[in-house]
């Protein structure tokens, strides 16, 4: 059988033009369109096999021993009861519909809920609230598709979609055929800046290394040169490549339109958490990128701004949010009249706030800093994933889970904001659920002793 016009549930990208063939034992033979990440992604659901290098978990498990699917959601169900105040985390690798009911679960136990953008983006949210609420500014943002038949000059500052989105550049930004850019990538211009070289630097046509944490001053410099301010400029541009920065600058205002992927190599270029050393710096350079994209439009070039979203349905964990509480991230229901504090919620993990965890498709003890990994470990966590993590490992209850968009169909949305419906391609060869079901089964019990 071959299933056509398929999402892959990777990254964000969520291309939709995926070929997949299945055999008659119900396997997955062959996937075409897909890059080798999306691939490798599809094809995990034939490998249970004990021993195969990423082998899957058949049986949920409490405390490291195999359960019965039962018992593990009884246990599960126990913790998050007993919890004055849980964390329910993680949510950017999982459908649209597990999301929802993840967040009924954190509403009925007046819990928090966080979800990786507080890690990842959290510092362009800031920037973006801070400027609409003092100058009423504007965000320049467009769909990929606007992109790809619009901006002429594409730059990847801090972003290499060649590792994390590899058929980026290939759907949505350089080579395609887009409305004004007829003859693909012949039409367009790359820039990329970073601080470290990538694969990148090899199609682009300029390629601006900037130091760690200096983003800020490059983008000022091109934002007083866009408007002809040239007061300060020697100063500001002391020990950068003035000469490249200028290049840059002039590229951007003879442009008939243009976009800047920023990536987190722009925001982790200083600690990601406000109450940390470097933070204002790192937000200061999100600040200066918004105000240059902003000068560019007030002189007439069409420039947009857009964050290169990682996990493959991290819009939609920020989408819902937004959608039910006006927040993206880091609510804590408890104490839902306080402020909106980026990263609170981890805070209030490391502070001994929060007295167990139910963590959906996240291995925060790889990826959470140390201290909030450390406070993790003090408590009860309910791990519901499709793949096996230091997170699994340690977890007082894992559930293994089928993989969305392969073994179990839901909703995803693209980082630009398109829902898209994901597919069940497979039957899951083993009685496993989707984290929808098994999130229902938990939030049902719950409601049941609530
Ligand atoms: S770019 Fe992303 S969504 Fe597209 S095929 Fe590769 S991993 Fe999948």
């Amino acid at each position: 059988m071959i299933i056509e016009d398929v999402v892959c549930p990777f990254c964000a990208c969520l291309c939709d033009d995926i070929v997949v063939s299945v055999n008659g034992d119900g396997m997955i033979t062959e996937v075409r369109n897909a890059c080798v990440l999306g691939v490798r992604k599809f094809m995990c659901a034939n490998r249970f096999k004990k021993g195969s290098a990423e082998h899957r978990a058949e049986k949920p498990r409490l405390r490291g021993e195999e359960v019965e699917y039962e018992d593990a959601v009884r246990e599960a169900v126990e913790i998050l009861r007993c919890a004055d105040h849980p964390l329910v985390y993680g949510l950017s690798n999982t459908g649209y519909n597990a999301q929802r009911i993840a967040l009924e679960i954190a509403r009925m136990k007046s819990g928090i809920i966080e979800n990786s953008e507080s890690v990842c983006h959290n510092l362009f949210y800031q920037a973006i609230l801070r400027r609409c609420g003092v100058s009423g500014g504007r965000l320049y943002f467009a769909t990929l598709e606007q992109i790809r038949d619009k901006a002429h000059l594409i730059i990847y500052w801090g972003s290499n979609p060649v590792s994390g989105h590899p058929r980026h550049l290939s759907k949505f930004s350089l080579y395609p055929v887009g409305l004004y850019a007829m003859k693909g990538v012949q039409d367009r211009e790359l820039i990329v800046i970073d601080a470290v070289e990538t694969p990148l630097k090899k199609i682009a046509s300029i390629f601006l290394r900037v130091p760690c944490g200096e983003d800020w001053r490059v983008a000022e410099i091109m934002r007083k040169i866009v408007s002809g301010d040239f007061k300060g400029l020697k100063t500001l541009a002391k020990g950068l490549d003035f000469a490249t920065i200028s290049t840059i600058a002039e590229r951007m205002k003879s442009a008939s339109s243009g976009v800047i992927f920023i990536g987190l190599g722009v925001l982790s270029s200083a600690p990601r958490n406000c109450d940390d050393a470097g933070c204002d710096d790192a937000l200061k350079c999100v600040d200066a990128l918004l105000s240059l994209v902003e000068t560019l439009n007030e002189d007439g070039v069409r420039f947009f701004i857009f964050p290169m979203k990682g996990h493959f349905n991290v819009v939609g964990a920020v989408t819902l949010l937004m959608r039910e509480t006006g927040r993206p991230f880091s609510v804590d229901f408890h104490n839902s009249d306080a402020d909106f504090i980026p990263g609170a919620a981890l805070r209030s993990l490391e502070r001994g706030d929060v007295d167990a965890a139910l963590i959906i498709g996240a291995d925060p003890l790889s990826s959470l800093p140390r201290r909030f990994a450390s406070a993790l470990l003090k408590i009860p966590t309910v791990v519901i994933d499709a793949f096996e993590s230091i997170t699994s490992k340690f977890a007082t209850v894992f559930i293994p889970s089928a993989i969305t968009g392969v073994e179990a169909e839901d909703i995803a949305y693209r980082m630009d904001g398109l829902p898209l419906k994901l597919k069940k391609i497979v039957e899951c060869p083993l009685p496993l659920r989707s984290d929808a079901e098994i999130l229902r089964d938990i939030r049902d019990n719950l409601r049941r002793l609530h």
